[in-house]
C-alpha cells in the first residue's frame, strides 16, 4: 500500500476513526449498530422513607456493533487489532463474548484532521460507559445483616456491573417487581458478604433496604460514574430544571459499631379505632427489608399508595392492644383509616430515624427562587446515557 504524504491510503480512504473513551482507533471503514434501547420505569419503594422512587431499568438492548476496517497491510492492521483486542477485552474472562461498551463517538476525518465538529454532528454510541477505576470496591453496610446467629455483618465487596446483568435488568419478571430485580442485581454483584458463604438470594433479601439501596447506589456509582442527570420540576413556578448530581456526595446515615436498628415508636395523635371503640395509638415499626419489597411490589405496581400501605402494614410490629393476628390480618386497613395528621407523623418518624443513604433533596429554583424538597430523581439511574 503506497504511503500518501503523512498518511496511509486506507486511513483516508477510511475516513474515519471510532474514539471510545479518549482512545483512537487506527481507521476504520464503516461502524453500524449505533442504536439506542428503550426505557422501562420500574417502581421501587425506599426502604426507611414512605417514598417511592422510579428505577428505570432497560436501554440495554442494542444491535450488534459492527466495525470494519479495510485490511491492506500496512502496521495500521496491527494496531487496529491490537486496539479491538484492548477496547473490547475479547479475552475477559467474565463478560461473556465482549466487553462492556464504553463511551465512543465517531469523527469524521479527511487528511488526518476532523471535518466534523459540534455534538450535533458526532455520533455518541449509546453505551456502558467504564469509568476508570477499580472492578471492585469494599464498603461497610451502613446498618448490617443479622444471620440466624444474630451476628451482624457489614463488610461486603461489590463489583461492577457486566453483560450478565443486563439479562437480569432485561428480564422481564424482574421489571414487574422491584423488589427482586434489585435482590438479583446486588447477589449477582455481590463478591463477598464478610465471612458468610454463598446462598443463594436469601441473604440479601434478608437485609434492610436501608443497606439495599446503599448498595444499588455504590453498584450504580462504580458501573457507570457517580453522575446522574436528574431532573425537577419546580412546585411554584414549574420550571423544569436539569441537575447533575453527584451519587458519591449523598450524604450516609451509618449505625455505630455494635448498635443495632431501633424500632420506631410513634406516638398517633387519633390512633386507630377498632370494631369495640376503643382507641390505639401506640405505633412500633421496625426498618423494611429486601424481603418486604419483593412482598408488595405487585400492589406497588398497582398504584404508589397502596403499595405503600403494605409495606408499612408488614412492619408494623404493634399498635396499642390490637391483637398480633388482627394487626397481620388487616394492616393495610388499618393505615388506610388512619389520618392524614397521623400518616404524616409515620413519615417523618420513619424519614429522622432511617439510617441509610438521605435520598432527600433541597432545589433553589433558579426561575423564581423558591426552595424545595424533593427526592433524588433517579429515572436515568439505570438508563446508559
Ligand atoms: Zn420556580
Amino acid at each position: 500500500m503506497p504511503k500518501v504524504g503523512d498518511f496511509w491510503e486506507s486511513y483516508r480512504t477510511g475516513e474515519f476513526v471510532l474514539t471510545i473513551d479518549g482512545t483512537e482507533s487506527p481507521g476504520v471503514t464503516k461502524v453500524s449498530g449505533l442504536s439506542e434501547g428503550e426505557i422501562d420505569t420500574i417502581e421501587q419503594p425506599d426502604g426507611g422513607s414512605a417514598h417511592v422512587y422510579k428505577i428505570a431499568a432497560t436501554k440495554i438492548k442494542y444491535d450488534t456493533l459492527t466495525i470494519e476496517r479495510y485490511v491492506d497491510g500496512s502496521p495500521e492492521d496491527k494496531r487496529f487489532k491490537d486496539w479491538f483486542q484492548q477496547t473490547f477485552s475479547l479475552n475477559s474472562p467474565t463478560q461473556g463474548n465482549s466487553g462492556v461498551r464504553k463511551n465512543g463517538m465517531i469523527v469524521k476525518k479527511h487528511n488526518g484532521v476532523p471535518v466534523l465538529s459540534g455534538s450535533d454532528k458526532e455520533i455518541y454510541m449509546s453505551t456502558l460507559s467504564t469509568p476508570a477505576g477499580k472492578r471492585e470496591l469494599e464498603l461497610t453496610l451502613p446498618v448490617g445483616y443479622s444471620d440466624e446467629n444474630g451476628q451482624v455483618h457489614r463488610t461486603v465487596v461489590l463489583r461492577k456491573m457486566t453483560g450478565k446483568e443486563e439479562a437480569i435488568l432485561a428480564d422481564r419478571r424482574n421489571q414487574r417487581n422491584g423488589g427482586r430485580l434489585v435482590t438479583e442485581l446486588l447477589h449477582s454483584c455481590i463478591v463477598r458478604m464478610s465471612d458468610l458463604p454463598q446462598n443463594g438470594t436469601s441473604t440479601v433479601a434478608g437485609m434492610y433496604s436501608a443497606d439495599r439501596n446503599y448498595l444499588l447506589i455504590k453498584l450504580r456509582s462504580i458501573t457507570f460514574g457517580s453522575e446522574l442527570q436528574a431532573g425537577y420540576s419546580c412546585p411554584t413556578c414549574s420550571e423544569r430544571l436539569q441537575v447533575v448530581e453527584d451519587l458519591d456526595e449523598l450524604p450516609v446515615r451509618s449505625l455505630a459499631d455494635g448498635e443495632s436498628p431501633d424500632d420506631i415508636v410513634i406516638e398517633l395523635e387519633d390512633g386507630y379505632t377498632d370494631r369495640d371503640g376503643q382507641v390505639h395509638t401506640a405505633l412500633t415499626m421496625r426498618l423494611p427489608t429486601g424481603a418486604d419489597e419483593e412482598a408488595v411490589a405487585s400492589q406497588m405496581r398497582q398504584n404508589a399508595s397502596l403499595g405503600k400501605n403494605a409495606l408499612l402494614a408488614r412492619c408494623m410490629k404493634s399498635l396499642g392492644d390490637v391483637p398480633k393476628h388482627r394487626l397481620e390480618a388487616i394492616g393495610p386497613r388499618i393505615l388506610a383509616d388512619l389520618t392524614m395528621s397521623d400518616r404524616r407523623l409515620i413519615d417523618r418518624a420513619l424519614n429522622q430515624s432511617a439510617p441509610g443513604i438521605d435520598l432527600t433533596r433541597e432545589i433553589e429554583c433558579p426561575n423564581c427562587g423558591h426552595v424545595f424538597k424533593t427526592t433524588l430523581d433517579m429515572t436515568h439511574f439505570l438508563v446508559l446515557e
